[in-house]
This record gives C-alpha cells, sequence and structure tokens, in this order.
C-alpha cells in the first residue's frame, strides 16, 4: 500500500536493542481510518531470537533479591508516570479510545501494576508445617519459572500488557511479551524506558506481530514453559491445543457476556449512571463491560426511561477531544460486527431505543472515516437471541425484565460465560444470596469496577481458566517446592 505521511515503523525489542524486522503490517489510527503505523511481522525467527535473550538473562535476573527487582520496577513505574501525557496520546491514537480514558485510566494503571508488584513481592510468605513426632520440619520455597509468554489483547493494550510483565519479572522471569497486532505502540514506547529504569538486556523482550505467526511461535516454543494470556475464548481454544504437546502452565484471561442485575429497592441516582458506565466505558472493549442488564419489572419502564436519557448524554466524537466520552472502536471490521448484532436483534423483533440506527452520528470532518458508533440500548431481546447470548465487544446493551430473584439468578447464569456481574439493591441479604449463585468469577454490588489487585480475578465457565491477582500471579509465575528436613 502507498503511504503519503511519513509513518511510525516500530521495531522488536530484543536482549535490550531495537531491532528491525523483515517484514511489517500496516496499523491504522482508528479515528480517522488512516494507516499511520507500521508494526513488525516477526515469527518463528524473530521468537526464537527473543526466548534465547531471555534464557540468557535468567540466570542474573533470577538471582537478585525481591528488594533489587522491586527497585527497578519502581523505577519504571516512575519513568513512565513521567511520560504519562505522551502514552496517554499515543494509546488514545492507537486503539482509538478517549483521551480522557487513557488518561484516567489506562496508563495510571499501568504505572499503578508495576508500583503494586514492586511492592507486593516483598510480603509473600512460604509455608512451614512441622511434624514433631516424625522430628520433621517441612517447609515451601518458590522460584521464578523461567522465560513467561505473555500475550495481550487490543482493548487495554498497556494496561494489560503490565498487568503480565510486572508480576512476572518482579517474581524473577524474564519474558517474551506479544501486544496485538493492532495496537503496539504503547509497548515500544516503553521498551525505550527499560535500560533507563535499570532493567537488564534480554529480561523484557518484546516481539511485534499478529497471532497466527508470533503468538504460535511463542505458544509453541518448547522453551517457555508458562503462557498468561488475555483475549478471546475461541484464540484460548488454540492456544490450548498448540500448547498441550509440551505441558504448559496456562493462565487464561478471556471474553465475557456480564450481566447488570437491578432489583426494585436499588438507588438508581447511583445505579443508572454506573451502569450506563459499565456498559459503554472504552467503548463497551473492556472485558468486564456488562452487556445484559436484568430490571425487575416494577421499575423497568422508569428505569429504561432514565437509562435511555443518560446514555444519550454520552458524546461519541473525536478521541482526542475531552469532550468526547466514546471514542472509535478498534477496527472496521470489528465496528461492522458490532452493528451486525444490531441489525440482528432488530430482526428478530427487538426494539432499539438509542444509538445505532436510530439517533444521528454527527461526527467532526476529520473522522468522517473512523469507526465510530453512538452508545445504544437494545430492549425486548429474547435471552436465547445472540445479543443475549455472545459477547459483542462494544457499545451496545440489551435490557430485560425480570420476575423473581430466582428467575434472575437463572438467566443471568444462562450464558457459556462467567466473568463479571453486577448486582444492584438495598438488601444486604439478598446481595449476598445472589452474589453467592451467580457463576461468575467477580461479583460487584451497588458498584462497577472497584479493584484490589490484592484479590483474585478471572472467570468461570468461557471466560477463563485460573486466577491473577497479588497472590495468585504469584503463585502462577512460580514454581513451589516443598522441602522436609529430619531433624
Ligand atoms: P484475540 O484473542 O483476538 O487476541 C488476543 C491476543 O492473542 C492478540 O495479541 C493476538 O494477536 C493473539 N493471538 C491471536 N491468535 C493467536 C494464536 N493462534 N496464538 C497465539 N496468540 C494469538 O482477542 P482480542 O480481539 O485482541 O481482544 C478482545 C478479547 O479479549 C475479548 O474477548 C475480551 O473479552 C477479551 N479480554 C479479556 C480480558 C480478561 O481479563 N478476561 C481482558 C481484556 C480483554
Amino acid at each position: 500500500m502507498a503511504h503519503s505521511k511519513a509513518l511510525l515503523v516500530l521495531e522488536n525489542f530484543i536482549g535490550g536493542k531495537f531491532v528491525p524486522c523483515s517484514s511489517y503490517i500496516d496499523s491504522y489510527n482508528p479515528s480517522t481510518g488512516d494507516v499511520y503505523c507500521r508494526v513488525p511481522d516477526s515469527g518463528k525467527e524473530e521468537v526464537e531470537a527473543a526466548v534465547k535473550a531471555a534464557k540468557d538473562a535468567f540466570p542474573i535476573w533470577s538471582s537478585k533479591s525481591p528488594l533489587e527487582r522491586s527497585q527497578i520496577l519502581n523505577k519504571l513505574a516512575d519513568l513512565i508516570e513521567h511520560d504519562l501525557e505522551a502514552f496517554a496520546q499515543a494509546e488514545s491514537k492507537d486503539q482509538g479510545k478517549t483521551i480522557t480514558f487513557a488518561r484516567t485510566v489506562d496508563i495510571p494503571r499501568a504505572v499503578h501494576n508495576f508500583r503494586f508488584f514492586a511492592s507486593s513481592i516483598l510480603h509473600h510468605v512460604t509455608e512451614c508445617t512441622e511434624m514433631p513426632a516424625m522430628g520433621c520440619v517441612h517447609y515451601t520455597s518458590r522460584a521464578p519459572v523461567g522465560v513467561a509468554g505473555l500475550i495481550s489483547p487490543w482493548n487495554l493494550p498497556l494496561y494489560l500488557l503490565t498487568w503480565k510483565i510486572a508480576p512476572a519479572i518482579a517474581c524473577g522471569n524474564t519474558v517474551v511479551a506479544k501486544p496485538s497486532e493492532m495496537t503496539s505502540v504503547t509497548a515500544w514506547m516503553m521498551c525505550q524506558l527499560l535500560e533507563k529504569a535499570g532493567v537488564p538486556p534480554g529480561v523484557v523482550n518484546v516481539v511485534f506481530g499478529t497471532g497466527a505467526k508470533a503468538g504460535e511461535a511463542l505458544v509453541c516454543h518448547p522453551e517457555v514453559p508458562l503462557i498468561s494470556f488475555t483475549g478471546s475464548t475461541l484464540t484460548a481454544q488454540r492456544i490450548t491445543e498448540r500448547s498441550a504437546p509440551h505441558c504448559k502452565r496456562l493462565s487464561l484471561e478471556l471474553g465475557g457476556k456480564n450481566p447488570a442485575i437491578i432489583f426494585d429497592d436499588a438507588d438508581l441516582s447511583q445505579c443508572i449512571p454506573t451502569t450506563v458506565r459499565s456498559s459503554f466505558a472504552n467503548q463497551g472493549e473492556i472485558c468486564l463491560c456488562t452487556s445484559r442488564i436484568f430490571v425487575q419489572r416494577g421499575i423497568y419502564s422508569e428505569f429504561l426511561k432514565r437509562f435511555v436519557a443518560e446514555a444519550k448524554k454520552w458524546k461519541t466524537g473525536n478521541p482526542s477531544d475531552p469532550t468526547s466520552d466514546v471514542g472509535a472502536l478498534i477496527s472496521k471490521e470489528h465496528l461492522e460486527k458490532v452493528r451486525t448484532y444490531v441489525k440482528k436483534a432488530q430482526a428478530e423483533g427487538a426494539r432499539v431505543l438509542c444509538g445505532e440506527g436510530v439517533d444521528p452520528l454527527a461526527l467532526p470532518p476529520g473522522n468522517q472515516k473512523g469507526y465510530f458508533m453512538l452508545p445504544t440500548v437494545i430492549a425486548e431481546v429474547k435471552d436465547e437471541s445472540c445479543c443475549m447470548q455472545e459477547e459483542i465487544f462494544g457499545p451496545v446493551t440489551c435490557v430485560v425484565a425480570f420476575d423473581t430473584e430466582e428467575e434472575v439468578i437463572r438467566r443471568a447464569n444462562g450464558v457459556k460465560y462467567g466473568l463479571a456481574a453486577t448486582v444492584w439493591s438495598s438488601n444486604v441479604g439478598r446481595v449476598h444470596r445472589v452474589a453467592h449463585r451467580l457463576q461468575s468469577g467477580l461479583v460487584w454490588t451497588n458498584c462497577w469496577l472497584v479493584r484490589d489487585l490484592n484479590l483474585p480475578f478471572g472467570g468461570m465457565k468461557a471466560s477463563g481458566i485460573g486466577r491473577e491477582g497479588a497472590k495468585d500471579s504469584y503463585e502462577f509465575f512460580t514454581e513451589v517446592k516443598t522441602i522436609t528436613i529430619k531433624h
């Protein structure tokens, strides 16, 4: 393809050096539809070089004390924070998300990921038991596993990549990371800071490229014993198959079809703005976004009226405009896919109350070819509809009525996913009862997206295998050994 303007050209980061690649893929600015960046199209050869560099760096890095590693992680956090605005601008341009979201969520969380694991690595203790009658003491020791393969998606690029890099290297592993080919820029920018932060060459290697080439080469590499993956359930199935001959350790953080359950005693003044946010934040491109809203029948009409009015306040526009609430979707293909769901719902007799196909979308002249879509609310959708069963991953949410607690639990659980749910009620007993019975790795009551990184994060059913979080990440990224001493 011919390119008129000078393009940003990324390079792989291997063994502490930026290395050009023999072929490249185009990366688009979702808010304009223009190619603006070229991303290495890495394959086996590049992955091989990165794994070698990571293997070579492992003996020294793994023998550093947790305190030494912690200091380096903190330094890296400081450097990213120092450049927060540049990172936020880059993330917004590369992904289509609003500058406000990148400034207040993505990049601060990437900084926090490094600070959090820099601190938490200092506080883990191992177990010890005694068997006095046998004259024995048992204890466990934990050691880093080796070269960790880290594969991340496009929706929260630096946020999710650092959620993997930070615990992996804090525990003493070295890593080969592969960000999404659609959003590689901030990972490349982070590589520019590693040397200054004191991360030795080879500890963090980043190989850019597609899942089919670079991703699979990493998954199939015999000297990468663990893979931490965040992405779709379909890709996770493929990764599981391809890694099975090597019996790799896998952490799989996958999709969701997250319900919000709103009882008639909910505080709607809190619930409505939060549920609009949980449905449309980051264009609905967060695995934790709400996409099925169950409202108790007595408040259904009032809820719907107020919810649609609130959703209409969300401004879709140029992501770099700080007044925009909704930016562009990641790609033209993804936009088409999301639109198709809305069309299918309409064909099935559901009502589109606002957004796609109903309201006009006014965009600035420079954004006419961008991949934009208005926040869309659909009502009267059948539970068996694909819109209520499949992950749409866009600014679309479905609202339906329910009558009883028993019924709504059954319907909320009636999908293949089990990642995150929200429950809105002022009845504490009910909140506990419902939370216990929901098949969901996370349940938020009367709030959304409030995270304590100490606690497990992850999904049930098709939403994943394994959990991440301080203790869980530590366990995933280390190998445990039980030692018995007879005295
Ligand atoms: P995806 O599965 O298409 O891609 C994710 C990553 O895997 C990318 O880096 C991609 O290049 C790579 N990949 C693709 N095929 C591969 C293969 N065969 N082998 C190895 N790597 C491969 O997902 P996506 O479209 O980038 O992201 C959206 C999905 O991610 C949604 O389903 C969303 O719910 C999920 N997600 C889950 C979480 C969570 O924490 N549970 C968080 C964010 C996103």
